[in-house]
C-alpha cells in the first residue's frame, strides 16, 4: 500500500446480522476503492466482547462477498488490543487521557444539577484535578478508574467528502471515556488507533459519526496522525424516517438473499437511494463505481422504498444475459428458454416451476366447456419444425374452424398447455415445449 493509493475501511460490528442501511457504507467504501484503485480493508470491530459472536463475525464476510466486495485484508479489533495499550500509554503520557473515578449515580446527580442550571449538561472535569492522593484514596476505597479523553475545546475543521466543511466544536462536548472500569475499550481510541496502523487514508461513515469525527480528529493529532480525510453519508431510512436498525430482520442482507433477491438490486438500492441519480440498472459495480461521485449524495434522507426494490429487481431479471445466469439455472432451461422466461419474473426463484412447466408431466385442468373446442385444437396442431410463427398458424387455423376469438380462443389453450393463468407469450412458449408435449397436453 504506497501513500498515494487510497485506502478504506468498512469497519461493522459483529453483533448483528448486515442489514440494508449496513450496506450502504460498505458499498459506498467498496465503490471508492474501486474508483480511485484503492485498497478495501474489512475492520471487524468487535471490543464488545459480551455482543460479538463468530457467528456474526461469518455472517458479515458471507453477506460482503454476496454483495461482490471482496476486502484486501481482514482484521479484528480483539487481535490488536496491543496496540490500543500502547496509544493509552501515550495519550497518558501526554495528558491527555486522565482517571476518572465518579460512579454512574455521581454523573447522573452532576447532569441533573446542570440540567436545573439550564446548563449543557457536560462533564466538569473534576477528575483533572484531582491529587496523587485523592487517586490513592479512591483506589483504596475500591474504585476503579476509567479514562477519559481531554478534548482541546475548539472548533475541530475538516472538509467532508460529502458533506463540505464541517465544524465540530469539542467545547460543547464531555471529555469522551475512551477506556471502561473494567478495563475495555470503547469503540472511539481503537479506531483511531487502527486508522492510523493500516494507513486508512479515506473514512467514509454514516453521518452519525460527524461529533465523534471531531473527537476522533483530536485524538489522530495527539497520537500523531495522520488524519484521513472524512465523508459522511445520510442513512438509509424507513418510508417515514424511521432508522432501519441492525435488529430489524427483515431487512438483512441474509433474508433478502433467501427472499430471492439479486445482490445488484439490493446493492443498487443499498447505494443509490438518496442520491441524485435514478434508481436503475447497471452492468456492474465497476461501472456504478465510474458513475458515482460523492458529490451526487444528497444532504436529505435516503428514504428505502421496498417497491423500488421490487420493480428493480425485477428490471435486472429482464435483463440478464443467459452467460451472467447460467450457473443457477436448474436443469432444463436453456438459452432460448432463459430469454423467453426472464421478462416475466419478478425473483430469480419464479423460474423453479418452468423446467416441468416446458417438458414435465403436469396437472392441466380444462373446464369441461372447453372439451370439444379443446380436441379441434389437438386436431389442428400444425406438423415440427415449429417456430414463432407457429403459434399464429394454429389460432388462425382454429379461430376460423370453432369460431372463438379473444379470451375464448386463447385462455382455455394457455390454461391446458402450462395450467398456467399467466406467463410468457404463448407464440414463445409453443417452440420450447415442442409438439410431443403440446399434445400430450390437449385432451
Ligand atoms: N463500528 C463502528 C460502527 O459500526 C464503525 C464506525 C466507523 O466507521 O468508524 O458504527
Amino acid at each position: 500500500m504506497t501513500a498515494a493509493r487510497p485506502v478504506v475501511r468498512y469497519a461493522p460490528s459483529p453483533t448483528g446480522r448486515l442489514h440494508l442501511g449496513n450496506a450502504r457504507p460498505a458499498l459506498l467504501n467498496w465503490l471508492f476503492a474501486l474508483r480511485h484503485g484503492g485498497d478495501y480493508v474489512l475492520r471487524l470491530d468487535d471490543t464488545d466482547v459480551a455482543r460479538s459472536t463468530e457467528e456474526f463475525a461469518q455472517g458479515i464476510e458471507t453477506d460482503l462477498a454476496w454483495l461482490g466486495i471482496t476486502p484486501a485484508l481482514k482484521v479484528r479489533q480483539s487481535d490488536r488490543t496491543a496496540l490500543y495499550e500502547e496509544a493509552k500509554g501515550r495519550l497518558i503520557a501526554s495528558g491527555r487521557l486522565y482517571p476518572a473515578y465518579e460512579t454512574e449515580e455521581e454523573l447522573e446527580i452532576k447532569r441533573g444539577r446542570a440540567r436545573l442550571l439550564n446548563k449543557p449538561p457536560i462533564y466538569d472535569r473534576a477528575a483533572l484535578a484531582l491529587t496523587d492522593q485523592q487517586k490513592q484514596a479512591y483506589e483504596a476505597e475500591g474504585r476503579v478508574p476509567h479514562w477519559r479523553f481531554r478534548l482541546d475545546g475548539r472548533p475541530v475543521q475538516f472538509i467532508d467528502l460529502i458533506k463540505g466543511p464541517q465544524t465540530v466544536n469539542t467545547a460543547s462536548m464531555s471529555d469522551p471515556v475512551l477506556i471502561r472500569g473494567d478495563g475495555s475499550y470503547l469503540y472511539t481510541l481503537p479506531s483511531v488507533v487502527d486508522d492510523i496502523s493500516l494507513g486508512i487514508t479515506h473514512v467514509i461513515r454514516g453521518e452519525d459519526h460527524v461529533s465523534n469525527t471531531g473527537t476522533q480528529i483530536e485524538i489522530f493529532e495527539a497520537l500523531g496522525g495522520p488524519v484521513p480525510q472524512f465523508g459522511h453519508h445520510n442513512l438509509l431510512t424507513g418510508a417515514e424516517g424511521e432508522g432501519l436498525s441492525k435488529r430489524l430482520g427483515s431487512l438483512s442482507l441474509s433474508e433478502l438473499r433467501v427472499d430471492g433477491f439479486e445482490a445488484m438490486a439490493v446493492t443498487l438500492v443499498a447505494v443509490l437511494t438518496g442520491t441524485s441519480l435514478a434508481v436503475e440498472p447497471y452492468p456492474s459495480l465497476a461501472a456504478l463505481a465510474e458513475r458515482l461521485d460523492f458529490s451526487m449524495i444528497s444532504h436529505g434522507p435516503a428514504r428505502f422504498d421496498a417497491a423500488e426494490l421490487a420493480s428493480l429487481n425485477a428490471r435486472i431479471l429482464h435483463g440478464l444475459a443467459f452467460a451472467d445466469v447460467a450457473r443457477r439455472l436448474p436443469a432444463g432451461i436453456d438459452e432460448a428458454a432463459w430469454l423467453v422466461l426472464r421478462g416475466n419474473l419478478q425473483k430469480f426463484g419464479d423460474i423453479a416451476p418452468w423446467p416441468e412447466i416446458l417438458s414435465g408431466d403436469i396437472d392441466h385442468h380444462a373446464d369441461p366447456a372447453d372439451l370439444e373446442f379443446l380436441a379441434l385444437a389437438r386436431e389442428l396442431l400444425p406438423p415440427e419444425p415449429w417456430d414463432e410463427t407457429t403459434w399464429s398458424t394454429w389460432t388462425t387455423a382454429l379461430k376460423a374452424q370453432s369460431g372463438r376469438k379473444g379470451r375464448a380462443l386463447f385462455h382455455p389453450l394457455r390454461l391446458a398447455l402450462t395450467d398456467r393463468e399467466d406467463g410468457p407469450e404463448l407464440k414463445s412458449l409453443l417452440p420450447l415445449m415442442g409438439r410431443t408435449v403440446s399434445l400430450a397436453r390437449l385432451p
